[in-house]
C-alpha cells in the first residue's frame, strides 16, 4: 500500500492577514495573543516617524525613523505601502513581508484602512483583511482613557478619526465586533485556520492528489 505524508507547512505560501481597527478597540491585544498563541505567524513591524511611547521598544513595536529616513524608504521603493495618520508617517518594510511569505509564513499586519487598500491593490491573493468594531464609542472612549498614555487632546483627535476608520469596514473581508477578547480571538483564529485551508493557498495539492490517486490504481 502507497503511504502518503501529509505535506509540511512550507508547503502552503504564507498568507498577509490584516487586523485594522480604531484605536482602542483591542487590535493591539488581539495582535500579541494571535502571535503567542500562532507560531506560524509573524508580525511586520512598520517603521513610523512618530515618537517612542513609554513601553514601547524599538524592532518590536516599529522602527522609529526619521522624515527624512522614510523619504528615501518611499522613493527606494522599501516599502510595500506607507500612510500618514495623525500627522505621522507610518510604512510597512517590503522585503521581510516577502520572505516571510516565502517561507511558508503567514504576515499579521497592524495597519489601517489606507494601507489596507494599498495591499488589496498589490497583493490581493494573499490578503486576508479584518476589521475589528468596538461594542460601542462609549466603551471605545472608555478604553482609550484606561490607556492613560494619551493626552485628552490626543483622545479626542483619536475618538474623531476612530468614525473616519470605522466608514471603511466594508472595504474587509471579515468584520469582528470586540465586546469580549477571548471570543474574538478565537473568531480570528477560525478565520486565519479557514484562509489556510481555501484551495489556492495549498499550494503541494496537484502533487499530492495525483500521488494519493496513483496510490489507489497501484492497489
Ligand atoms: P499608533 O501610533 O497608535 O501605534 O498607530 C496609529 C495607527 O496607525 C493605527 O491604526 C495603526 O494600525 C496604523 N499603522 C501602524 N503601522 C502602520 C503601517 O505601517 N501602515 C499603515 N498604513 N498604518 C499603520
Amino acid at each position: 500500500m502507497t503511504t502518503t505524508n501529509l505535506p509540511v507547512s512550507s508547503a502552503h505560501r504564507g498568507l498577509m492577514f490584516v487586523l485594522s481597527s480604531p484605536s482602542g478597540a483591542g487590535k493591539t491585544t488581539l495582535s500579541r495573543r494571535l502571535l503567542e498563541a500562532d507560531e506560524r505567524v509573524t508580525l511586520s513591524v512598520s517603521v513610523t516617524t512618530r515618537p517612542m511611547r513609554p513601553g514601547e521598544r524599538e524592532g518590536r513595536d516599529y522602527y522609529f525613523i526619521d522624515d527624512t529616513r522614510f523619504a528615501t524608504m518611499v522613493t527606494g521603493g522599501e516599502l510595500l505601502e506607507h500612510a500618514t495618520v495623525f500627522g505621522h508617517r507610518y510604512g510597512t518594510p517590503r522585503q521581510h513581508v516577502m520572505q516571510t511569505l516565502e517561507a511558508g509564513r503567514d504576515v499579521l499586519f497592524d495597519i489601517d484602512w489606507q494601507g489596507t487598500r494599498q495591499l488589496a491593490e498589490c497583493c490581493r491573493g494573499d490578503l486576508v483583511s479584518v476589521f475589528i468594531l468596538p461594542p460601542s464609542l462609549t466603551e471605545l472612549e472608555r478604553r482609550l482613557r484606561q490607556r492613560a498614555q494619551d493626552t485628552e487632546e490626543v483622545v479626542q483627535k483619536r475618538m474623531a478619526r476612530a468614525t473616519d476608520e470605522i466608514s471603511h469596514w466594508q472595504e474587509y473581508d471579515y468584520v469582528i465586533v470586540n465586546d469580549n477578547l477571548d471570543e474574538a480571538l478565537v473568531l480570528i483564529r477560525k478565520i486565519l485556520d479557514a484562509e489556510r485551508l481555501k484551495r489556492a493557498r495549498q499550494h503541494y495539492l496537484d502533487g499530492f492528489v495525483t500521488k494519493l490517486c496513483a496510490g489507489r490504481t497501484a492497489s
